[in-house]
């Protein structure tokens, strides 16, 4: 990795079309979200409907026969949804929540696969005013039932199937889910489920209008519902407001760069803030084709996919990325990407190889990005105009004033200046998309705010041109010899080596260094886990981090654990190596 220049400059004349973030910081100076509200709503002070924005006004543009859902179904058959056919479904769906005496504020949640259901039912239930919150279907009961619970759902869209499996078990435990809408229902399931209000979805969505008349919405209405990954505990709901779309467009024009007629696909499943910000809302407010997918990860389907529909856009994850890369780079070449222009990335850290391996084997860098559950859209980015620094996440976008903080010991924080900090991230509130609350946590959601600034909980590192670099999260920091280190700095450094594919690393008990660092690796196919490959590898670490900071021990594992929105569970290695109580694993990733 050595060998390969720190930085990443490309001519935006050569890029295939013209990026939308020209300047950075001329484009920051002149930014202003009155602008963009000016833009959405046609006044400074406008505000409206999340579905409005995405369906309606492109309807009243004469955009209706677009191709707003391009849907991808497991054996590969391919459907389209035009803008006008969501607009009149998402409709219906806000009729229907009208007759079952459903109003706003109500909470609607979805536990459906990825089928144009989930998302005609997500905007109609915007449009009745309903708060939406979309559960991921690979959930057991139990953690479906807390997060119905903490939720306080009313109402739940879900398919026959998974009614049987999941939600009947737990029914009986939540008293305030009223109706259930069932997906591919017949009259089996529904004497099966011996209950009054369980409904058939396609039933009642035929008997409804599809002409709706959205009421004005005011901007601070809130519309989801998130929970967090739960890769530090128990997941928190956080809560989104209407406004939240300005946020969406404006990253999907800067971060995602969405032009008019762009293929875009989000792999991210709108159980996670990821596959409803950018999976569902942005590029609907572009008015772009939006990939979905029904199938689950798979190397060979993935490429196919890029190929076949003509991805322009493709938003996706460092665990997949990594994934792909073990399959090795011959699948890679036994596809095109004829029309791929950008490739994103977000929810972990990317390391410096995977973004090389974007140049090598897809023909371009991966533009690493950085945000939360919490701030609901893409807040610190790699663009395509912008030089690219590998394995940084890049700079904050217009509209995000970002600071690096330390925390003082009489409780107060201090913004530190200079060329190159390091720290905890913060943020200046008043972005539209940051989250209102933490469901039934007020005081914690309190705590995450000092003054006017929002603290992430994550540290890192801003060098001196601007960019930010991961370290780790605040409750990863490990203490040893002295040192306070964030299991990335270790982690990055590991996967340099080539026979690396994802490394983690914790800080265990020790007398002497308070803590000493184990590292958890997986290989790429074909290596040998033994002694020596062993030794390499901490003497490399030790080469690059120096002997107090590298690993004094490496464990040659299958796969890491990993929540179920693809983040390595570090907490959870820890308490397994100390034989600790493992804690909240409802999102834990089955093993892959
Ligand atoms: P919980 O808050 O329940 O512990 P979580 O923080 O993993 O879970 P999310 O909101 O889904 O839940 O994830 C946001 C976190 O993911 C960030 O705070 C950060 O730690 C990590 N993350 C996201 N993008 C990046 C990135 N580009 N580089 C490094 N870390 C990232
Ligand atoms: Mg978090």
């Amino acid at each position: 990795m050595t060998d390969r220049p720190a930085t990443i400059v490309r001519d935006p004349a050569k890029l295939a079309l013209p990026p939308n973030l020209g300047d950075w910081a001329q484009a920051r100076q002149q930014f202003r979200w009155s602008d963009v509200r000016h833009e959405l709503f046609g006044s400074a002070g406008g505000h409206g409907n999340i579905a409005s924005l995405a369906l309606d006004r492109h309807l009243a543009a004469g955009r209706g026969r677009r191709t707003a859902l391009r849907c991808v179904a497991e054996d590969g058959t391919v459907r389209d949804v035009s803008y006008a056919e969501l607009a009149s479904r998402a409709n219906r769906f806000a009729n229907l929540l009208g007759a079952l005496g459903v109003g706003a504020g109500t909470r609607v949640f979805m536990l459906t696969g990825r089928r144009p259901e989930l998302y005609e039912s997500v905007l109609g239930s915007f449009k009745a005013q309903c708060v939406v919150s979309v559960l991921f279907t690979a959930f057991g009961p139990e953690p479906l039932r807390t997060r119905l619970e903490i939720g306080e759902a009313e109402v739940l869209v879900t398919s026959a199937s998974l009614y049987r499996r999941k939600i009947a078990p737990i029914r009986a435990a939540l008293p305030k889910l009223k109706h259930v809408l069932l997906l591919d229902a017949d009259s089996a399931t529904k004497a099966a489920s011996q209950d009054p209000v369980t409904h058939n979805y396609e039933l009642l969505m035929t008997a409804a209008s599809q002409e709706f008349t959205t009421l004005p919405t005011a901007a601070e209405l809130p519309a989801l519902l998130h929970f967090t990954s739960g890769t530090t505990g128990t997941p928190k709901g956080a809560l989104h407001v209407h406004d939240a779309a300005l946020m969406h467009f404006a990253t999907g024009r800067y971060a995602l760069d969405l032009h008019d007629q762009d293929i875009f696909w989000c792999t991210a499943d709108p159980g996670w803030v990821t596959g409803m910000s950018y999976g569902v809302i942005a590029p609907l407010l572009h008015g772009v084709t939006l990939i979905v997918d029904a199938g689950d990860f798979e190397a060979e389907r993935w490429y196919r996919i890029l190929d076949e529909q003509q991805v322009s856009v493709w938003y996706t994850a460092p665990t997949a990325l990594r994934l792909l890369m073990k399959a090795g780079r011959e699948l890679a070449d036994r596809f095109r990407r004829p029309s791929l222009r950008l490739i994103a990335s977000v929810g972990e850290p990317l390391n410096a190889e995977a973004v090389w391996w974007g140049v090598d084997v897809l023909g371009q860098p991966i533009l690493d990005n950085w945000w939360q559950t919490e701030t609901g859209g893409i807040v610190v980015a790699n663009t395509p105009s912008q030089p690219i620094k590998p394995g940084s996440m890049g700079r904050p976008l217009p509209g995000i004033e970002a600071c690096v903080v330390e925390h003082e010991a009489d409780g107060q924080i201090k913004v530190l200046q200079g060329p190159d900090v390091s720290g905890e991230l913060a943020l200046q509130r008043g972005w539209p998309s940051m989250f209102r609350t933490y469901l039934g946590q007020s005081e914690r959601y309190d705590k995450c705010f000092v003054g006017e600034l929002y603290l992430s909980g994550d540290l890192v590192r801003r060098d001196a041109d601007g960019y930010y670099w991961f370290l780790g999260r605040s409750d990863d920091v490990i203490k040893t010899s002295g040192h306070l280190v964030g299991p990335f700095e270790i982690e990055r450094v590991l996967m340099e080596h080539p026979a690396v594919i994802e490394a983690a690393v914790v800080g265990l008990p020790d007398p002497i260094a308070g803590e000493s660092i184990k590292g958890f690796v997986t290989l790429r196919a074909g290596e040998d886990a033994d002694d020596s490959l062993r030794s390499q590898l901490i003497a490399h670490a030790r080469r690059r981090l120096g002997p107090s900071l590298a690993p004094r021990d490496i464990a040659f594992v299958e796969s890491l654990p990993h929540t179920r929105s693809g983040k390595i569970m570090r907490r959870l290695l820890r308490s397994r190596e100390l034989g600790l109580p493992e804690g909240d694993t409802s999102a834990l990733e089955i093993a892959r």
